[in-house]
């Protein structure tokens, strides 16, 4: 099944064109990363080309959830153990300037369907909810977010469910339509004079005298420079990469319409929802707020997520047993990319450039450490990112699967079960 966000999207046709011999630049994804990027390196006059092994988008970019909120994992105080506070205090500016980015993108650029309507963060014990209040109170100076502990005896104003123990509204948190954002990023590229080929594979890059010889399904392009924008998609093309990001499947269902009031019922503010579960889920309403979007990791390892709908509708159930007649219209599923110190990477290997590893976050991550990443192909200082030169971890016996994450995620719903 296709995510909802497709129903009626006005995707362009399938490109025809034969590729070209010579490129500046060519671009190895066509989501929010490539798209982004290339319109950068386009603009600053560089001929640019970006090929997509699907079709446009096919990635996570038209299958996400569309929230947008601070995304970069680990703590303040984690990554000050980790690199020293002066960085540990840049690397989570980079997180707020990204929703900046995308909220000056969305608000004054493009429509992409923007709804600053906040997120209500569940707490899923009440352990976790003394946490959230504490952490709410003790923001890191400069880095604060506008922030409303909400105990459990006026949760009702954010959600008509028992489910959680108070929680958390993150104001500045807001919703996106994907597929909007994706199509709107897709016109800005093509309107800076990138060109885009999706169907087309890229099977190799090897180093030539001037740039790469890149071979591609539809036949070789020579390339000054290349950049991998693949996120969770990172395959044999690149192995040292394919180490380095963990493909996680991530599973969403639409319901069916239930009409604006009944859903504004629920989520009376129309927030996005997350909760504090290991095993985390995320929910929302739909960008014409007529049905619920709901998203988790249902399954380990399953590609059909049609197998995953009754595991997901009982999850959904639970948190909103008022929905037990309401049918599921939509499913899909869409491989993320997480990585070992769950940061996001940009930077340059063997001359490749990279930008990926959002864990799962990078609907405003994407289009800003994809347009960075473009800007320091051309050589712009503005590309400058706290996150250049970090090392990019992997693991040991690690090749691209991840065979730890069943035994993991199962540990984790364990722990998620008894409420620690
Ligand atoms: C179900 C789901 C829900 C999500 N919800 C949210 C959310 O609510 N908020 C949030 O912030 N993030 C969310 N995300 C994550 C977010 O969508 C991604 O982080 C973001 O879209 C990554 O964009 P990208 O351009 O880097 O990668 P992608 O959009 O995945 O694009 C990578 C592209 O590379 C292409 N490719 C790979 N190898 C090759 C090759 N050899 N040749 C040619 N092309 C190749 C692929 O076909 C793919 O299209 C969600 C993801 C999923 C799957």
């Amino acid at each position: 099944m296709t995510p909802l966000w497709m129903d009626n999207a006005a995707y362009p046709p399938p490109s025809l064109e034969p590729l070209p011999a010579r490129t500046d630049v060519l671009v190895v994804g066509a989501g929010y990363t490539g798209l982004s990027a290339a319109r950068e390196t386009a603009a600053a006059g560089r001929s640019t080309l970006v090929l997509d092994a699907g079709g446009l988008g096919a990635g996570c970019s038209s299958r996400n959830g569309g929230q947008v909120a601070y995304s970069i994992k680990p703590t303040f105080t984690e990554l000050s153990k980790r690199f020293g506070a002066d960085l540990a205090f840049r690397i989570c500016r980079e997180g707020l300037d990204a929703m900046a980015y995308l909220r000056a993108l969305s608000t004054q650029h493009i429509d992409c369907g923007w709804q600053q309507n906040g997120c209500f963060f569940g707490a899923h014990t009440p352990r976790h909810y003394s946490i959230m209040a504490r952490d709410a109170e003790t923001q890191p100076r400069g880095l604060e977010q506008r922030i409303s502990v909400v105990p459990k005896a006026e949760q009702a104003g954010e959600i008509a469910s028992d489910y959680y123990h108070g929680g958390c509204v993150y104001h500045d948190d807001a919703s996106v339509d994907p597929t909007r954002l994706l199509l709107a990023l897709f016109r800005r590229a093509i309107d800076s004079g990138v060109t885009v080929r999706d169907r087309c594979e890229v099977r190799a890059i090897n180093r030539a005298p001037d740039g790469f010889e890149v071979l591609t399904a539809l036949g070789i392009v020579h390339a000054r420079e290349v950049l991998l924008a693949t996120n969770g998609h990172s395959g044999p093309l690149s192995p040292w990469h394919q180490r380095r990001v963990m493909p996680i499947g991530s599973y969403q269902i639409a319901t069916e319409p239930l009409g604006v009031d009944a859903v504004r019922e629920l989520i009376p503010k129309a927030r996005n929802i997350v909760d504090s579960r290991k095993v985390v889920v995320y929910f929302r309403p739909s960008a014409d707020g007529e049905r619920i979007v709901f998203g988790g990791r249902a399954a380990l390892a399953e590609k059909n997520p049609l197998a995953c709908v009754p595991r997901l509708k009982q999850m959904l159930l639970r948190i909103f047993p008022q929905l037990k007649s309401a049918r599921v219209s939509h499913a899909w599923v869409g491989w993320v990319a997480y990585t070992f110190d769950t940061l996001p990477h940009l930077g340059r290997r063997d001359g490749i450039y990279y930008c990926m590893g959002y864990c799962g976050q990078g609907v405003p991550l994407a289009p800003y450490f994809g347009t960075r990443i473009g800007q320091q192909m051309v050589g712009l200082e503005e590309g400058r990112t706290a996150l250049d030169g970090l090392p990019f971890p992997s693991r040991p016996y690690y090749y691209g699967r991840p065979w730890f994450l069943a035994p993991s995620v199962l540990a984790y719903r364990m722990i998620d079960a008894v409420g620690l």
